[in-house]
């Protein structure tokens, strides 16, 4: 596989081309926004040039990094060529449905169709394409050009020739891919959601304060962030559409989001985006001040 064509370039999408232009795959950046492709290049820009600051890339890396990625704002011009593409456009089912069979009809049969979701089935995006073999989950963690994880998801037709391919290309970019099932959260999410969900129940239940429940996990538990500050990094509302994926998907009140959840996103408190969720944002987007409604 040589070229790869990544579908958004926000967060993650930016992160995962970043990640391939580096160990030289020919990247192609697709986005329906140029605002937000031009933000996406400045983005993988400075963060190589934080790498270079920190001399673990040379000057000439970053040039060619910078020089293995084209941006295009049209699926057909972006995708037609590439071997792999990987979707990373915006959390919406309707939005990753629509793009998945206009991909199914304008790349070649051989192609490879991944997508980044968090929590659409990957089963149910294979099941919109003619090549339900060729659909897998690759599923990055941000910041991606420093996580190690990468979890390969089989949807329920997803080939032993296509996991095992993508799993040599993950290994490829220095990633460690781990293999799971298609089932509501995956691994990661299934397991991180429930506890930051018991977190803020820990909180509404006026257990413990804010910076008292983190302080257990990060000093107990060795967890490098509390769950209430891993929260207000992933966005209130990213945890609570997770949540209802899994609520609706297991139909078991165990992943029923707390009320407090979503009072929280309801009020607009999304977490470090919104500049307030369990801490206050307004003068530094570290965790230092708890968000003044938590404290008495
Ligand atoms: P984002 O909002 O930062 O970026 C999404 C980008 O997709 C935007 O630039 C938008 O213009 C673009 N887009 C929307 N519709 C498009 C279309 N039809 N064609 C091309 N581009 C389109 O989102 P993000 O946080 O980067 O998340 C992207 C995906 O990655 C989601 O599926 C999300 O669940 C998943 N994910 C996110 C994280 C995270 O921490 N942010 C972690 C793992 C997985």
């Amino acid at each position: 596989m040589k070229n790869i064509a990544i579908i958004g370039a926000g967060t993650m999408g930016n992160g995962i081309a970043h990640t391939f232009a580096q160990f030289d795959y020919n990247v192609s950046l697709i986005d329906v926004s140029k605002d937000n492709l031009d933000k996406g290049i400045a983005t993988i820009t400075r963060n190589l040039d934080r790498m270079v600051s920190k001399e673990k890339i040379s000057e000439e890396d970053k040039k060619r990094t910078l020089g293995n990625i084209s941006t295009f704002t049209s699926l057909a011009d972006g995708a037609k060529d590439a071997d792999l593409v990987v979707e990373a456009a915006t959390e919406n089912e309707k939005i990753k449905l629509e793009i998945f069979k206009e991909l199914d009809s304008l790349c070649p049969a051989k192609t490879i169709l991944a997508t980044n979701t968090s929590s659409i089935p990957i089963t149910k995006i294979a099941a919109v394409t003619g090549r339900p073999k060729q659909v897998i989950g690759m599923h990055f963690m941000n910041p991606v050009p420093i996580m190690k994880l990468v979890e390969i998801i089989r949807g329920y037709n997803t080939s032993d020739d296509i996991t095992n391919q993508v799993v040599e290309l993950a290994k490829n970019l220095g990633k460690v891919p781990t293999e799971v099932n298609d089932y509501p959260g995956f691994v990661a999410n299934r397991i991180l959601m429930p506890m930051i969900n018991e977190a803020v129940e820990t909180l509404y239940n006026n257990v413990a304060g804010v910076e008292e429940i983190d302080t257990v996990m990060k000093l107990g538990m060795a967890h490098p962030m509390g769950p209430l500050q891993l929260a207000d990094f992933i966005g209130l509302d990213v945890c609570l559409s997770i949540l209802e994926v899994m609520y609706e998907g297991f139909k078991n009140p165990k992943y029923a989001p707390c009320p407090l959840l979503v009072n929280m996103v309801r009020a607009g408190k999304l977490g470090v985006k919104s500049g307030e969720g369990f801490y206050d944002y307004s003068e530094s987007k570290k965790a230092e001040k708890v968000s003044s409604q938590f404290v008495s």
